[in-house]
């Protein structure tokens, strides 16, 4: 007991010292800098330990990340070895065997062509530089007004303050500034909320012309770069009608228009390959943005796969004294870059047949919860997926439900074992790649029991009719 009380006053005083000290992503002014959130105190295989001692699936995998699993020991041990060989070098004035050895390996993954990385601290960093890269080739051929980005709504591409400009979620800009003249925002292509009365197939053709349109529009000859998730993540995994990417990713051919695909999702197994530009959707872009799973959320890393031909471009241009004047302290790191390789080798060791493996039930169990009425639809692609849940079915009207639906959710899963990622009016799922099918049958059974005791609160608080 006397142990309980001390493990109690140490956590409540580490709730102060977050309350006081430290500031979270995504907060809002009314407890911004101080809010304490709810602590994790430890991981294992798919599940996490909360600070009150209960073990809850791991949902989302920390953020769409910890595709190894928890508390993986070859991937702690390779990091401690690293570091103890070589914890760091400038990768201004020198080189690293990890990432030398790294880069060789992903270019074998990536479409043919796509073999030169350049590694970065996550995700944003990752998309920012494949975006300052394009700025860059294009004033180096002598085209400077060639800059315009095209990006959809509903997508999410980080939060430095190029990546954010891009983003296109409801809320992303309600208080922020944005480079808005430097970008242009297609339609979300969600076939769930597609026009009253049209088709998929109609739906895929109306954004394929949306995009010729803006081309027409704005002109090709001011347009560097479309950036598309291959499925939308954060923006409520959104996957696109069957064709889509690949009618857009030729018209960005057709008008020498980049493809930077952000991968930073979909890459390292989460929709079972390595990447899934090519092995899922069949397009070969420009460029491919990663991180997240690249060391499964063990080591901050990220990179941008790029065509090697892109390079050649500048080589030939007649400004070899242009500079591509971009990078990061700890660009190549090589303890990110170690931990890296050795996720590479779980992945093809197994880890990435296991996920394609298992894709079917983890789709099919989650898709079982559609006969629940609250819920509008459930969608995804991989192990991926997302439970949407409306006011009702006809009007898929998801505001009047937006009454912090998937919060609650979330709460009453959380008391049941299983921590959901909420977003607005949705639950998102992203397992560990490990998971087993008997824990996808908890997780789903979990996620109706919560989905039924919100229905009942929401009922009752004569909120929702059912
Ligand atoms: N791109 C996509 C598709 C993402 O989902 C995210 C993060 O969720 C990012 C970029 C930004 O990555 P990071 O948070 O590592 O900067």
């Amino acid at each position: 007991n006397e142990d309980r009380r001390a493990d109690e006053a140490a956590g409540d005083e580490l709730t102060r010292l977050a309350e006081r000290h430290l500031v979270q992503p995504w907060p809002v002014s009314g407890s911004i800098g101080a809010e304490a959130r709810g602590r994790i105190e430890a991981g294992e295989g798919i599940y996490v330990t909360d600070a009150a001692g209960r073990r809850l699936i791991d949902g989302p995998a920390g953020m769409w990340c910890v595709n190894a699993g928890h508390r993986n020991r070859q991937l702690a041990d390779v990091m401690a070895a690293q570091a103890m060989e070589l914890s760091y070098n400038s990768p201004w004035y020198t080189t690293n065997a990890p990432s030398a050895v790294l880069s060789a390996r992903l270019a074998e993954h990536a479409p043919d062509g796509i073999d030169h990385v350049f590694y970065t601290t996550g995700g944003s960093s990752a998309v920012e530089t494949a975006l300052r890269f394009m700025q860059f080739a294009n004033n180096v051929k002598g085209r400077p007004e060639k800059k315009l980005i095209v990006s959809r709504q509903g997508g999410y591409h980080g939060s430095t303050y190029l990546s954010a400009s891009l983003n296109g979620r409801p809320r992303d800009h309600d208080w922020m500034d944005s480079a808005a003249d430097l970008v242009v925002k297609l339609s979300c292509p969600d076939p769930f909320r597609r026009p009253e009365g049209m088709s998929v197939e109609a739906f895929c053709d109306f954004l394929v012309e949306e995009f010729r349109a803006v081309i027409e529009e704005r002109g090709a000859e001011h347009i560097g770069a479309f950036i598309a998730e291959p499925v939308m993540a954060s923006g409520g995994v959104i996957v696109p009608p069957a064709g889509y990417l690949k009618r857009m990713h030729a018209l960005c051919r057709a008008n020498d228009i980049l493809f930077i695909a952000d991968e930073v999702v979909t890459a390292f197994g989460r929709l079972g390959h390595v990447f899934a530009s090519q092995d899922v959707f069949g397009i070969d872009p420009d460029m491919i943005t990663f991180a997240k799973g690249v060391t499964s959320g063990y080591f901050p890393l990220g990179g941008v796969m790029i065509a090697g031909r892109l390079f050649e471009e500048l080589r030939r241009s007649n400004h070899s004294e242009a500079m591509f004047a971009h990078g990061l302290t700890y660009s190549s790191h090589p303890v990110g870059c170690a931990v890296a390789l050795k996720n590479l080798d779980i992945l093809e060791d197994g880890l990435l047949d296991h996920a394609r493996a298992i894709t079917d039930h983890f789709q099919a169990s989650l898709k079982a919860l559609e006969d629940l009425p609250l819920v509008g639809e459930v969608r995804g692609l991989g192990l991926m997926a997302c439970v949407e849940c409306v006011a009702d079915r006809v009007s898929k009207n998801p505001l009047t439900l937006d009454l912090e639906v998937g919060k609650r959710i979330d709460r009453h899963c959380q008391e049941l074992g299983l921590l959901v990622r909420p977003l607005i009016n949705m639950c998102v799922m992203s397992p560990p790649l490990t998971i087993t099918s008997a824990q996808i049958d908890d997780m789903a059974a979990i996620l109706r029991k919560g989905i039924e005791l919100t229905m009942d609160d929401l009922a009752r608080e004569g909120l929702w009719k059912g």
